[in-house]
């Protein structure tokens, strides 16, 4: 069996124990066995960051962005199979997976980029002889806790930026996911980078994500996952001022009206709602119907739904693979009997079934005659369950659409320029989308939301600076 260790101070270390990677399209498909660290090895990471600091955030940026720039290079001229180690280990598709760590390699391309365009202003002063420079300087050690649900895309657009702005890195994936962070790891301890600048820490939430939210030489701390651990994460850096960016759940809303696109409209809240198995933060998980097009829009669903392949994800005709594991089955099949009890009808799927493989597989469930007060409609599911909820008219579509704790995405189906244009301006999301789906963004401008989705500055783009550097105002009498 495989063994793959921490990289820590540019070094491959063995965890305390070790942690099975296992295939949710194929339990007897074993990836390898993962180091775990312990408080102490993360103790070691935080250390080696902290040292590592000064003289690379001080450094030469040619260095930086030509680093970067390898290792953007190396991902995407090794996309298919990243992609395949991906989808192997989280379930999503191969195309899905391809696409990914594609994406991933696009993203260190464009920080290493962005290295080269840190900029600072010059204001003249309201006080006679006097000079004012406003500068950006990085934050320190950037501790990242990432989710499982998208294991290249999210690290890369955490990693990339806090090393292009000159921060040093401690990185703690999800459990579910060591293989792809340590590729990307094995990547970037390849890329010309400084021992102790990038460390990989593998290990449990509990222990090593605990360790990066208590060390006070961590500075800033970018998390992605659920609402309850993000609650934990904000806590402990506010008992000690750190400064932190929170990324978490969604119940995102696509609203489709009765002059929409029929075809645009169903494969919108499809894709939106079920690829990827649905377990995307973006995923559309309250479709919203006016009601003339409702009976219409519920056949043509079942119908595509119908059309669908569940499988593999490395299979080349799958169109959705397995739930990533058993306690995320065994809640999305709770919801499908919460459903019904609550008196939605099931139209379509909601079933475990069997494959060749002894994997999580389950049937996309589409719930109909749903109000957005039941709880399929309210809480996070994070799986292929969504719930279609009639609307009399826009203006109560987008009453139900905003009635939400979170504020993801937001998307609407119409013809009509007035709507679609009423809707940017007042879905209250950080993201909206006109007759496409919620989730599927770009990799170059921001990404964020509302509510209990986000906190703090947004990630991705430019606007990544926000939170991977500090603003100083220097003062110089002539
Ligand atoms: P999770 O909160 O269970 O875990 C996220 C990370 O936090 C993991 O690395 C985990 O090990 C770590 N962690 C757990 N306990 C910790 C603790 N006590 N201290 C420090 N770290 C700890 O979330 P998950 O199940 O991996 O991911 C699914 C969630 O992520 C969903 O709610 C989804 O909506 C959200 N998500 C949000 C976005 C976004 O950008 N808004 C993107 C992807 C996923």
């Amino acid at each position: 069996m495989s063994q793959f260790a921490n990289y820590i101070n540019g070094e491959w270390l063995q965890g305390a124990s070790v942690n099975k990677n296992i295939n949710p399209s194929d339990l007897s498909d074993v990836i390898g066995e993962y180091a775990q660290a312990d408080a102490a090895q993360a103790d070691i990471a935080i250390a080696a960051a902290h040292a590592a600091f000064p003289a690379w955030s001080t450094g030469n940026i040619q260095a930086r962005s030509d680093a970067l720039d390898k290792i953007g290079s190396e991902i995407l001229a090794r996309k298919e199979e990243l992609g395949r180690l991906l989808s192997r280990e989280e379930g999503k598709t191969l195309a899905e997976g391809i696409g990914e760590a594609g994406r991933a390699g696009n993203i260190f391309k464009f920080f290493a980029a962005e290295v080269l365009r840190i900029q600072g202003q010059k204001l003249a002063s309201v006080r006679p002889g006097m000079d004012i420079e406003i500068t950006r300087e990085p934050v320190g050690v950037v501790g990242i806790i990432a989710p499982w649900n998208f294991p290249m895309a999210i690290p890369a657009w955490k990693i990339a930026p806090a090393l292009a702005y000159g921060n040093t890195v401690v990185f703690k994936p999800a459990e579910l996911v060591p293989g792809s962070a340590w590729a990307i790891a094995d990547i970037i301890s390849r890329s010309g980078i400084p021992a102790g600048v990038f460390n990989l820490v593998m290990g449990r939430g509990s222990v090593v994500g605990q360790r990066f939210i208590d060390d006070r030489r961590v500075t800033a701390l970018t998390f992605t996952g659920s609402v309850s651990t993000g609650n934990r994460v904000a806590q402990g850096c506010i008992a000690r001022m750190a400064k932190f960016q929170l990324e978490m759940g969604g119940k995102n809303p696509l609203v489709v009206l009765n002059d929409a696109d029929l075809n645009v409209a169903v494969t919108a809240a499809v894709q939106g709602a079920f690829f990827s198995t649905g377990q995307r933060c973006t995923a559309s998980s309250r479709i919203i119907v006016e009601k003339d097009i409702y009976p219409r829009f519920i056949e043509a669903a079942r119908a595509q739904l119908a059309g669908l392949k569940i499988g593999h994800a490395l299979s080349a005709d799958t169109n959705i693979g397995p739930v990533v594991d058993q306690s995320q089955l065994d809640q999305n099949l709770s919801y499908i009997e919460i459903g019904k009890q609550e008196g939605a009808s099931l139209v379509s799927g909601g079933e475990r079934i069997k494959r060749d493989t002894d994997g999580f597989y389950m049937t996309p469930a589409l719930f109909a005659d749903c109000n957005n007060d039941m709880r399929i409609s309210r809480e996070e599911i994070f799986g292929p369950v969504a719930s279609v909820i009639p609307a009399d008219n826009y203006e109560h579509a987008l009453q139900l659409a905003n009635d939400t704790e979170f504020g993801l995405s937001s998307g609407i189906c119409t013809t009509s320029l007035k709507h679609a244009t009423h809707f940017k301006r007042h879905a209250q999301a950080g993201m909206v989308m006109v007759n496409t789906a919620t989730a599927g963004v770009d990799y170059h401008v921001p990404f964020g939301g509302r509510k209990a989705s986000s906190y703090g500055p947004r990630e991705q783009g430019a606007y990544a600076a926000e939170f991977y550097t500090t603003v100083k105002t220097s003062y110089t009498a002539a």
